[in-house]
């Protein structure tokens, strides 16, 4: 089998795939040996097994998972974002319904389609659904009023993949719990991994979705944590595997990625931090300093350090994006998954923005480490393809 090779390129799309991050590759290989069924009661196994559960203790160091939680490996946060939507609703038939079990899913129509799509699949069921525009999202009182007894779970996101935008999860969910203790509350904090001081019990919810490709480990492993005493039924059955939650073979690199991707993050997490924002701050100064009409879509102080979500008027964000690829310069125009399509996000017209304007919106999403000169490289491509596009 022949690989094509690569060209050089520079990833600012970090938001879709982060990379694997260097630090990674020895550690990995040297794993290679080892790449036997965790499950298997011989040596091989064993070895596999004391793999996964030391990725499981960094997940738990980076996160801070109090005893009793539970870190339930999936194949990526879209398994794991469908395994909270259905997992509550799955045993209630309808005989417990109709003994008067709480029916409905509140959610936010800024959400990611993993978390979106088994959303509209249960309203086709039967599960009354409400989405809050991101006004209602933003605000605690109302949040917490759009919530009542019959509200079986509540899921909002961290962090939004395309704007950037961090939402107030903490407080939203303590007194969502407070006041509605039996209501199940998940949160996709796929985003905010890796670039923001995550702790599982500060954020007050019962469930978390994350995945090891957006902080630097492969791609095709994430997990769902799981808050003590909250019990849940699997969406894949036929193994004992994760607590009898996720049947299924292990993926055992895709795991051990994601712990020593986890570990890393965790020792070098404020640098980190610091680095995007000074890139991407760097990146919007330079744009600005040409360009005085550019404005981000949210304020950045309740936006990701490395997220840099930008409206340009006159330039059509997906041209912009192939401009800046033939140039070397990865950015993105709505959600990776919806690339191809030219359809505007569904996050800004949310938002607000027309049809029109949503598709001048481009996402620039930094990791933490460039080589010399690569940043200002990036900001005068994106400067130069601007310019002529709005010749
Ligand atoms: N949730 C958010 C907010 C995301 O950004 C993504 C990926 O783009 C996912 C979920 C899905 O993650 P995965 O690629 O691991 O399935």
């Amino acid at each position: 089998m022949s690989t094509k090779s690569f060209k050089s390129f520079i990833n600012l799309d970090a938001n879709a795939t982060y990379g694997l991050l260097p630090e990674l590759y020895e550690n990995l290989k040297a794993l290679f040996p080892n790449l036997l069924n965790p499950n298997s009661v011989h040596q091989g196994g064993q070895a596999a097994r004391a793999i996964i559960e030391k990725a499981r203790e960094e997940i738990a160091a980076l996160i801070g998972t109090a005893p009793g939680d539970r870190i339930i490996f999936t194949s990526g946060a879209t398994e794991s974002n469908n395994l909270a939507l259905y997992a509550p609703f799955l045993w209630a038939d309808e005989a417990t319904r109709s003994r008067g079990a709480p029916w409905s899913l509140l959610g936010t129509a800024l959400e990611h389609p993993s978390v979106l799509g088994p959303a509209q699949a249960l309203r086709q069921k039967g599960v009354e659904l409400r989405l809050l525009g991101p006004r209602e999202t933003r605000s605690l009182r109302d949040f917490v009023e759009a919530c009542s007894e019959d509200t079986r779970l509540v899921s909002l996101m961290y962090a939004n993949n395309e704007s950037g935008e961090i939402f107030d999860v903490p407080s939203i969910a303590k007194a969502i719990k407070e006041k509605f203790p039996n209501t199940i509350f998940h949160t996709d904090a796929v985003q905010a991994l890796g670039k923001f001081p995550l702790s599982f019990r500060n954020t007050n919810a019962d469930l978390m979705s994350l995945s090891a490709h957006k902080i630097g480990g492969l791609m095709g492993a994430g997990a769902l944590i799981v808050r003590e005493g909250i019990n849940l039924e699997p969406l894949l059955r036929g193994g004992p595997q994760e607590e009898r939650l996720r049947a299924g073979t292990e993926n055992l690199l895709g795991i051990a990625s994601f712990g020593l991707a986890a570990k890393h993050v965790r020792e070098n997490l404020a640098a980190r931090i610091a680095s995007m924002r000074k890139g991407r701050d760097f990146l919007l100064h330079e744009i600005k300093r040409v360009f005085s009409d550019v404005s981000t879509t949210s304020n950045l102080e309740r936006v990701l350090p490395n997220t840099l979500s930008i409206q340009i008027p006159g330039v059509r964000a997906d041209d912009l994006v192939v401009a800046a690829d033939t140039q070397g310069v990865l950015i993105s125009y709505g959600a990776a998954c919806s690339s191809g399509k030219q359809d505007p996000s569904h996050v800004f017209l949310a938002m607000g923005y027309s049809e029109e304007e949503a598709k001048e919106i481009v996402r620039i999403s930094l990791k933490a480490e460039y080589e010399a000169g690569e940043l200002e490289h990036a900001a005068s491509v994106l400067i130069s393809c601007i310019q002529r596009m709005r010749k």
